[in-house]
């Protein structure tokens, strides 16, 4: 059987992010610990890797998985959003190394009771961090139709946002809407056409996962953070899985490595701005097809890497 865990892109990752003089990563989504182990056995056995994550059973795994490399390892709970204040608590000021891998985990879509799937049936949670805030029931079951409306379609890109957002609350008015597949059934019955390809709410469920756990603002949180954390000549990988977060950080890297700020027609440079990293992937580096046969879920995976100056 195939593991259900497998880092996305490793060979990749490994050739961006590691080399003989790294000291300190920083995997700041560290899961089930995938990337890592392939991190922490690439590099010097002097290294060492600190592995965030915002889900506590994904620290316990990770914490099962990678208790061989012993105290080279250490694992936090917390927000990649939070990464300077984790590390400064870590007395860590600079790392060589930053992998940041986006989405939602295999481990988490597989667990019914996670929410974060219409294949199967569970309550609606969809929150990484169970520590802490509301299950996404409670907003679906609060908020207006305005409201959901414009979530869906500003993380969904769903066209028929207006019309899922309406059918919730009319079904809402019969009964709470608290399942997967009582969103999925509302989701199914108000969209018109559906081809088969991709099953009709995979837009709205995406939509409200983003939603509810902030990944565009955590993203653009951790983007500004993380160059200054990174020593000269470090480098960082990012890998996205869908449109929005690959934008983001399309569009942070190529401003640092610009530099300047000044309007394109400007005759000279007047504020001063300086290149902060190099790309080192001019496009997204995707998954080889034979790894999109070996993890289905990892075709719509997009690498991006940088160095920084
Ligand atoms: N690279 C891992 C898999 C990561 S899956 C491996 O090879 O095993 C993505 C992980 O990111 C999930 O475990 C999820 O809980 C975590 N995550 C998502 N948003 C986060 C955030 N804002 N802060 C920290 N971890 C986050």
């Amino acid at each position: 059987m195939k593991p259900r865990h497998i880092p996305v892109m490793a060979r990749e990752v490994i050739h961006y992010l590691v080399n003989g003089n790294s000291e300190i990563f920083l995997d700041c989504t560290v899961g089930a610990g995938g990337h890592a182990a392939k991190i922490l056995e690439a590099a010097s056995p002097y290294s060492r890797l600190i592995g965030i994550d915002t889900d506590l059973e994904a620290i316990a795994l990770a914490r099962e998985n990678l208790s061989s490399y012993g105290d080279r390892v250490s694992l936090i709970h917390g927000n990649f959003a939070d990464m300077s204040e984790i590390l400064s608590q870590q007395g860590v000021s600079q790392v060589d190394g930053i992998i940041i891998d986006l989405g939602v985990s295999s481990l988490q879509l597989d667990t019914p009771d996670r929410g974060f799937s219409f294949r199967n049936d569970g309550p609606l949670d969809m929150r990484m961090d169970r520590s802490s805030g509301q299950p996404i029931s409670y907003d679906l079951n609060r908020k207006s139709a305005a409201e959901l409306a414009e979530i869906i379609r500003t993380f969904g890109e769903e066209r028929w946002a207006k019309r899922i957002a309406s059918n919730i609350v009319s079904a809402r008015e019969r009964s709470a809407v608290i399942t997967t597949t009582q969103l999925a059934e509302i989701v199914k019955k108000s969209v018109p056409r559906y081809s088969g390809k991709i099953h009709p709410a995979t837009r709205t469920f995406q939509a409200l996962r983003i939603y509810k756990n902030s990944e565009l603002a955590n993203l653009k949180s951790f983007l500004e953070q993380a160059i200054p954390t990174l020593r000269s000549g470090g480098r960082i990988c990012a890998i996205s899985f869908h449109s929005l977060e690959d934008r983001v950080v399309k569009h942070t890297f190529r401003a640092m490595e610009r530099g300047c700020v000044c309007p394109p027609d400007a005759p000279i440079c007047i504020c001063g701005g300086k290149p902060e990293i190099k790309i080192l992937t001019k496009r997204p580096v995707t998954p080889q097809q034979e790894e999109i046969e070996d993890n289905p879920r990892c075709r719509s995976a997009k690498l991006r890497a940088a160095a920084k100056l």
